[in-house]
């Protein structure tokens, strides 16, 4: 199944804003197994709108149209679509009724007389209801080729994808693509890679393929089959080889998990609570905790001590360590965090301090030097970061390899705990 993406909208050709739309359903294609060859940028105009959705016909079973559903002059990609397609526009009760109902249960008195517009459809298309706005989206058929068009703001489109395209799509494949995606700190991506290329070279099916992120990369392996339980047969003995040789290092293999959702989980189920201690990120790592669904469980402070004066006054950091070390060492690292835990009187504190620049750096301090440090239940953990790149990508990594440091620290200790209860049960 071949797919063809246009994006209509004349703000996407001047760059006013990021066709994000298509790099979203490019990837929701890619998973589904269809092959796309082109993707087609197109403004609002009708003739040329007209042009590419010709062509797009032509060489594509399947084409996705996102934008210019709505009801202004300039939305014109349901009335091309149509004439390309030689299908007449009709009024939809159903469509008709849905927007006289979002009018009635809003503050406008009035229909305005263009939103009528958005109550015709191509006869015999499938409508599906757009509950995020007004224009619904709609699948076209005919002699074998597929329309589909979306509307374009993005809390229209997703939703109206997942719910609605998606098990529409899946039904027009001829085999199951399940994939799994199995999310690794600590390594970097030709770490990754090398450690993965006998079975890299060997794929087939499933395939693997690494993603890097800041400060994680992501491996992904996607398997083809008649159905679902062949597909997870074939996928589970290479997931299997892939978590004996990264172990703990896989955070999650749920696509949706996040580094400190899996880092709420963990705490949460050790039942261990956590305070932050943070110059150069200011409360960075605690945004991204709070992020996370029930972290209030585990969540207790979040500390952002930029100044000398902040971290001796809120951590008890030693004006004697900040002289002898400065404020970007291992000591103070290691002083903010006992410090934290202490003054949030938690079972862990996580500090990061560094210097992400542009200014500031030195040859024996250069820009992106980053100490951190976790103190759990008393025991301090410090290391030091060189980072590259600009002042926000410093940060940004120094937030993942903190959250990633708690994490190693509580599974160690978890690990400790538990061996010597194995060892107090033996007696030892
Ligand atoms: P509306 O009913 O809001 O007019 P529409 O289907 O006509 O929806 P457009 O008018 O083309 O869509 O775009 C509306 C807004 O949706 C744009 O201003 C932009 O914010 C967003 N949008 C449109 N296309 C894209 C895209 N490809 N990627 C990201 N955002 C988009």
């Amino acid at each position: 199944m071949t797919v063809e993406l246009i994006s209509v909208g004349t703000e996407i050709l001047m760059g006013n804003i990021l066709n994000s739309n298509a790099r979203y359903l490019a990837e929701k294609c890619a998973m589904l197994g269809f092959n796309m060859y082109f993707q087609v940028t197109v403004g609002d105009n009708f003739g040329r709108l007209q042009s590419v959705i010709r062509t797009a016909l032509d060489r594509s079973d399947l084409v996705i149209l996102t934008g210019g559903l709505g009801p202004t002059e300039d939305d014109l990609t349901k009335e091309a679509c149509a004439a390309v397609m030689g299908v007449p526009l009709v009024e939809d009760a159903h469509t008709k009724a849905l927007i006289e109902a979002y009018f009635r249960n809003n503050i406008y008195r009035e229909i305005p007389q263009n939103n009528w517009k958005m109550t015709t459809v191509p006869e015999g298309a499938l409508v599906l209801d757009n509950h995020n706005g007004m224009a619904p989206g709609l699948i076209v058929e005919k002699n074998g080729k597929t329309a589909i068009l979306l509307p374009g703001p993005p809390g229209e489109l997703y939703p109206l994808f997942e719910e609605q395209v998606m098990p529409y799509l899946q039904k027009l494949r001829s085999c199951v693509l399940l994939s799994k995606t199995m999310k690794i700190c600590g390594h970097g991506e030709s770490q990754v890679e090398s450690r993965l290329l006998d079975l890299i070279d060997a794929q087939t099916n499933p395939t693997i393929a690494t993603y890097a992120k800041v400060g994680e990369v992501h491996v992904r392996l996607t398997a083809s089959a008649a159905d679902n339980e062949s597909a997870e047969a074939l996928l589970e003995p290479v997931a299997e080889e892939i978590r004996r040789r990264f172990g703990t290092s896989i955070y999650t293999e749920e696509e949706g998990v996040t580094l400190e959702a899996a880092l709420v989980k963990l705490l949460t189920e050790k039942k261990l609570t956590i305070s932050t201690a943070e110059s150069c990120t200011g409360g960075m790592v605690s945004a991204r905790l709070v992020n996370v669904p029930g972290a209030s469980q585990v969540f207790m402070q979040g500390m952002a001590t930029y100044s000398n004066e902040a971290k001796m006054r809120l951590l008890g950091v030693r004006q004697e360590t900040l002289k002898e070390y400065g404020a970007v060492s291992a000591q103070t690292a290691r002083e903010m965090a006992a410090g934290g835990a202490k003054a949030a009187r938690t079972d862990v504190c996580v500090s990061i301090t560094g210097l992400a620049g542009p200014g500031g750096g030195s040859p024996q301090k250069p820009v992106g030097l980053v100490f951190m440090a976790c103190c759990l239940k008393g025991q301090v953990k410090a290391e030091r970061w060189q980072f590259k790149g600009n002042r926000e990508k410093i940060r940004e990594q120094s937030v993942m390899k903190a959250l990633d440091l708690v994490r190693r620290c509580v599974l160690e200790f978890s690990d400790g705990a538990a061996q010597q209860a194995a060892g107090e049960e033996a007696g030892l």
